[in-house]
């Protein structure tokens, strides 16, 4: 590979976590999205998590929980075409989480989310997740302070049970920049084959820039921890976007290790009839 990997994107648990001091246009080095390094990376990368995910449903014992957040125009449904569209439906979950339904606000706010964790086998992504509970919910003081700011230890007890089940967790946050978004919301209100994408609900979130900076930055600095880390990936170039989440996965599901069972029967033994 080109360029180092990108584990500096991970954040240490404890560690502070400033978003405006972090890059949203990182380039790592790379030549930009026409660089061929980049298209055969990302060849190779999609290969490798193919091969990687069919083990991981082959052994059907573990499982990997990524879990994507991030402003309107940041990218979640691009990341999610790019890394996990070329992969095998049969052990791969896409999971989106909207405004609580009644029944769901009925529970504990984990209870939908437990509910749509992998089975063993399965790469589940959530796109949006149980962190809008101290995010969204926060930011619009859809519950008292006192009610969510213990949900972080909620959380991070939660995705402990989760890892100790045999659920390796990563959290990506998809970081980009005011200016950046500024830019996509234009091209969404210009083309009319984004239009559909318009949400007036976009630009009260974005008024509230600094509210949710203050949300983030306080999910990830508590809830970055070293059983289910949180990366701050920067989003304003797409490629370096699904560069940098296709390597992570792939480095994640290569430390799971993944292997093919064991036959349980002699493959010698058994005669194919003509
Ligand atoms: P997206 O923007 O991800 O494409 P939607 O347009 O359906 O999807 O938006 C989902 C909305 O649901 C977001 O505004 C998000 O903040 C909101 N939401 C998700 N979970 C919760 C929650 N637990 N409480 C309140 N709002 C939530």
């Amino acid at each position: 590979m080109k360029s180092g990997s990108f584990d500096h994107h991970r954040v240490e648990p404890g560690a502070k976590v400033h978003l405006d001091r972090l890059t949203t246009d990182d380039k790592g080095g790379w030549g930009g999205k026409d660089d061929p390094a980049v298209a055969r990376q990302l060849a190779e990368d999609s290969a490798r998590l193919s091969e990687l995910q069919e083990r991981l449903f082959a052994e059907g014992r573990r499982s990997l929980l990524v879990v994507f957040q991030a402003r309107d125009t940041a990218g979640k449904d691009g990341v999610l075409g790019h890394v996990v569209g070329p992969l095998d439906s049969r052990g791969v979950d896409v999971k989106s989480f909207g405004v609580p339904s009644r029944e769901e606000l009925a529970h504990d706010f984990l209870w939908r989310v437990h509910a749509r964790a992998p089975e063993r086998g399965h790469m589940t992504f959530f796109n949006r997740s149980h962190y809008e509970d101290v995010l969204a919910v926060r930011v619009d003081s859809l519950v008292p302070e006192e009610t969510w700011s213990k949900r972080y230890r909620h959380i991070n007890e939660f995705e402990r049970m989760l890892a100790d089940s045999g659920t390796t967790v990563i959290k990506f946050f998809l970081h980009i920049s005011r200016k950046e978004q500024k830019r996509r919301l234009a091209d969404r209100l210009a083309d009319p084959r984004k239009r559909w994408k318009w949400n007036p609900g976009d630009l009260a979130a974005r008024a509230r820039w600094a509210e949710y900076d203050a949300a983030y930055q306080d999910a990830i600095e508590r809830c970055s921890t070293s059983w289910a880390p949180w990366y701050v990936i920067p989003a304003d170039h797409k490629w370096y976007r699904d560069l940098a989440v296709s390597r992570i996965l792939v480095e994640a599901l290569e430390a799971m290790d993944p292997r093919f069972p064991e036959a349980t029967f002699d493959p010698a033994a058994i005669t194919i009839p003509d």
